[in-house]
């Protein structure tokens, strides 16, 4: 990098393929805003990964700089929060989709996006952290205030060994919940067991066709999976228990019946990372900041050069990637 110009992945479009490809760039052609930010650390998503392999409609124009999270310090603001030199967070809000996003050394965006670095978080761990583990406390702190509370019965989490499934794992656990952790994996068992998991439910336990309703299992669930494992899922929630949907890793469609919220008052929450406001988010991190310590993190965090981004892109989408994946956008 010079001092003038940086490096972005940029996506573009031609004859409705996808290319994807590293560019150098000027702060001219960054999108407007009015704050300017070092980009340190960005990490890897589920969505990141459909954007950049072309394989979701994510983007909602071209030229885009992929990348939904980011974190950094900022360069110059004209927003009176901030100052230069601060270091600060960004997931969501749309960047990487509908504003350029993260897999770039430097972003210009809005302040109102951004949240402090939060107190002994470092900048790689608030991106182990990222959309993924954003996502898995704002469903967390739903099911509680459904009053969903650690007991007999296990809550369950669906495609556990991926990045929303790990640090849900974890923080459930950590909360004092006996989690129940399902993957199609194996060889993630002793992993899962390792960030708290009491049970492991293979994939295939769920992805059956199902009955209305079942016995009572789960008292809640955080799901990333949805379609049929959705299904099954809502039909085993016990009565008065409550289901966060996330995700649709495993399908989009959602085909059921009334019975679970009719007969058993089971609730269904949708989570919504993107556009959660501001105090919500401001709370989330704190949590996040208290819930999931440097070693816990570690353990289900690898550091990648974003120089491997598209490889890693192809991983996610495919079910491969174990955990977070954070990049280093300096390398
Ligand atoms: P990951 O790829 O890291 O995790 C997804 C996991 O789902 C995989 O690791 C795998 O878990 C499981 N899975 C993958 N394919 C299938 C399949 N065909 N059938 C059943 N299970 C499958 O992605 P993320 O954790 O980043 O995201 C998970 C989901 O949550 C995605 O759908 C994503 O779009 C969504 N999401 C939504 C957000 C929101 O705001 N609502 C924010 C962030 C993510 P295992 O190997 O353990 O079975």
């Amino acid at each position: 990098m010079t001092q003038d110009t940086f490096r972005a992945l940029m996506l573009t479009q031609e004859n409705g393929a996808i290319h994807a490809e590293f560019r150098q760039l000027t702060n001219d052609d960054l999108p407007q805003g009015d704050t300017l930010v070092q980009v340190v650390y960005s990490c890897l998503n589920y969505k990141d990964g459909l954007n950049v392999t072309g394989k979701g409609k994510i983007s909602r124009f071209f030229p885009m700089v992929p990348g939904i999270d980011l974190a950094g310090t900022v360069i110059e603001t004209t927003s009176p929060a901030y100052h230069p030199g601060d270091p600060v967070v960004l997931t969501g809000w749309g960047i990487g989709e509908r504003h350029w996003g993260g897999y770039a050394q430097r972003a210009r965006v809005k302040a109102e996006w951004l949240v402090p670095l939060p107190a002994e978080m470092t900048l790689l761990h608030s991106m182990a952290i990222g959309t993924a583990g954003f996502t898995a406390m704002l469903a967390v702190m739903a099911l509680e205030e459904a009053g969903v509370k650690p007991g007999d019965r296990d809550v369950l989490v669906t495609g556990a060994a991926g990045g929303v499934g790990s640090i849900a794992t974890a923080l459930l656990a950590r909360r004092g919940y006996r989690v129940a952790a399902s993957t199609g994996r194996a060889e993630t068992h002793d992993y899962l067991r390792e960030l708290g998991a009491t049970t492991i439910v293979p994939r295939t336990e769920l992805a059956a066709p199902g009955r209305p309703l079942e016995s009572e299992r789960w008292a809640g669930a955080v799901d990333t999976v949805g379609g049929d494992v959705l299904a099954r899922v809502l039909a085993a929630t016990a009565t008065g228990g409550a289901v966060a949907a996330c995700g649709n890793a495993g399908g989009a469609n959602l085909t059921t019946t009334v019975f679970p919220f009719i007969l058993r008052g089971v609730r269904l929450i949708g989570i919504d990372s993107v556009t959660c406001p501001t105090e919500r988010r401001r709370a989330a991190w704190d949590n996040l900041a208290r819930e999931l310590p440097a070693d816990v993190l570690d353990r289900m965090t690898r550091v990648e050069p974003l120089s491997r981004v598209k490889e890693l892109c192809d991983e996610i989408v495919a079910g491969q990637v174990r955990g977070r994946v954070v990049f280093d956008v300096n390398a």
